[in-house]
């Protein structure tokens, strides 16, 4: 199996790619009007303050969006379709993209899940499982 390219962090995603590594998903959270996002970003996107704290998540969240890829886009992925990746609305209303593990089915939105922590050779991709409480 070929590998995907892995990500190439910067300033502002280090941390994030980091706290994946170790298995923790970590947010930021707005200092000024308390909102989380996922993606670090330099200041936050509803009210632009720069203030930021970092807080790990436990990782529960719901299907928002999704869709299954049917055709590879590339060699890294021509054993892996199809597959799912989804949007999920983090319990603490931060927004995620995160690919769903094999097996969810069937997908809805509102599924309840919870994150996974998939170990690449060199950096760690945040995926997504039915949550075990999911019905
Ligand atoms: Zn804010």
């Amino acid at each position: 199996m070929t590998e995907p390219t892995p990500p190439e962090p910067d300033q502002d995603s280090a941390s994030f790619w980091t706290a994946l590594a170790e298995h923790r998903l970590v947010l930021e959270r707005c200092t000024a009007c308390g909102r989380h996002r996922a993606a670090p970003v330099p200041a936050c996107p509803w009210c632009a303050s720069t203030g930021t704290e970092q807080v790990e998540s436990p990782g529960d969240g719901r299907v928002y969006s999704w869709v299954t890829v049917h055709r590879s886009f590339g060699a890294p992925f021509a054993d892996q379709v199809p597959y799912t990746i989804a949007l999920i609305d983090l319990t603490e209303g931060a927004r995620v993209l995160g690919r769903l593990e094999a097996g969810t089915s069937p997908v809805h939105a509102g599924l309840a899940v919870s994150a996974r922590f998939f170990d690449h050779p060199s950096w760690t991709e945040l995926r997504f499982a039915p949550a075990p409480e999911a019905s």
